[in-house]
């Protein structure tokens, strides 16, 4: 089998809302890269990255000639053709060689007739469970209705997706307004969900000592753990001789040099797989190897993602045996997909890993062409900017919050 064409197009899908983070925000939609790897079999897979534009679909042109010809079996000579570990000071591929290979996966199952799941060790659990990803929001223009800002405000959030979707996790998206006031909110999350577990992530915007006194406050609470409350691997090591709840962390430990740092002067205490940030499903099922023979935790992470990308992630937590907290995805946000069918569906806060040959899931191509026009209308927008506040960056330590009275 020989790969003959790799095409890539930019989409962008509409959220519900503006949905706010500390380091800025996504403006009501998600760019993503749709990447398509044809054979000369007549098989086609999918595969998905964050961003885009002409310069992420020339960049996969470019990569046609490491690997027109390639088998897409050939899975770990593919990551030496394109992610040489020297090469990659000059062209880190690490996100591009992960929708490749989620592409090649899908190919692979579809080529056998057999679920991803079952090329990667088979699955232990058939439905994963999600958290609920609670944003703020900012109002909708003159409508306020869709606005998340206050505690009332976000335990009716809350409360409304746990009614529509199941979740019985649920993780606050903070670092936007001061601690104190997320504290408070958070809080009212515990009390008004008391059976409920919580995870709150200010993406590393605290300052330690800000860390410190948050996570000390929510000690007595359900935690699954803090995650990223500050930022570095020694940030998140001074915290952690503070707080007596587990860390974790999806931004200082995204390769296996930072996992070996973190094994030999713990800072860390549950690593959250992103399986574009770690290069594809495998490298994800490695490093869940190695946190399992030291004990650490493990979870899912969500960088934002269409269907495609969602199906690997069902497709990782399928196979962790160790994998012992929900999952985080944006995906509830979204208005829509690109998929036949249609968004996958939530059921008692679990989606079903999909049971069709390779990532299980189809492409729509009018929708990719649908939200392929919508791209190229709106274009992209800047991830690190929150457009309520057109002048704003944050610092990190951040001190510049939101003003929660709006
Ligand atoms: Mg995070």
């Amino acid at each position: 089998m020989e790969i003959t064409d790799i095409v890539a197009t930019t989409v962008t899908v509409p959220l519900e809302a503006t949905i706010l983070h500390s380091n800025g925000a996504h403006w009501g939609r998600f760019v993503r890269t749709i990447v398509e790897v044809v054979t000369d079999e007549g098989i086609s897979g999918f595969g998905e990255m964050g961003g885009g534009g002409e310069s992420s679909e020339a960049a996969f042109r470019q990569l046609k000639t490491y690997l027109l010809g390639h088998d897409p079996f050939q899975l770990e000579e593919m990551k030496f053709k394109i992610c040489n570990p020297t090469a990659s000071l000059y062209n880190n591929r690490t996100q591009m060689h992960a929708a490749l290979e989620f592409a090649c996966l899908d190919i692979m199952g579809r080529k056998l007739g057999v679920p991803v799941y079952k090329l990667l060790g088979g699955k232990v659990r058939d439905r994963i469970p999600f958290a609920s990803y609670l944003f703020f929001r900012p109002p909708n223009g003159a409508d306020s209705g869709q606005e998340v800002r206050t505690a009332d405000q976000l335990v009716a959030h809350c409360r409304a997706l746990k009614q529509r979707y199941g979740f019985t996790t649920h993780k606050l998206k903070g670092g936007v307004y001061p601690p104190d006031y997320e504290l408070e909110c958070y809080r009212a999350l515990a009390a008004a969900f008391p059976e409920d577990r919580l995870r709150y992530d200010p993406n590393g915007a605290l300052s330690v000592e800000d860390a410190i006194r948050f996570g000390q406050a929510i000690e007595g609470l359900r935690n699954d753990y803090l995650e990223d409350p500050a930022w570095g691997l020694n940030g998140m090591r001074r915290v952690r001789d503070k707080v007596r709840i587990p860390l974790a962390t999806n931004t200082v430990i995204v390769n296996f040099e930072q996992l070996a740092a973190n094994i030999l002067d713990l800072a860390v205490d549950v690593v959250l797989l992103d399986t574009t940030f770690w290069g594809g499903i495998r490298p994800c099922i490695k490093a869940a190897g190695v946190c399992e023979t030291f004990q650490l935790g493990i979870a899912v992470h969500s960088s934002g993602e269409l269907g495609i990308q969602l199906a690997t992630m069902l497709h990782l937590g399928a196979i962790l045996p160790n994998l012992t907290f929900a999952a985080d995805a944006h995906y509830h946000h979204l208005t829509d997909d690109i998929l036949v069918g249609g968004k996958l569906k939530y059921e008692g806060g679990c989606i079903a890993v999909p049971e069709k040959p390779g990532l299980g899931i189809e492409v729509n191509r009018d929708k990719l062409a649908q939200y392929a026009e919508a791209y190229k209308a709106q274009g992209g927008y800047p991830y690190d900017r929150d457009p309520t506040r057109p002048d704003w960056f944050p610092l990190i330590p951040n001190d510049r919050w939101a003003d929660p009275q709006g």
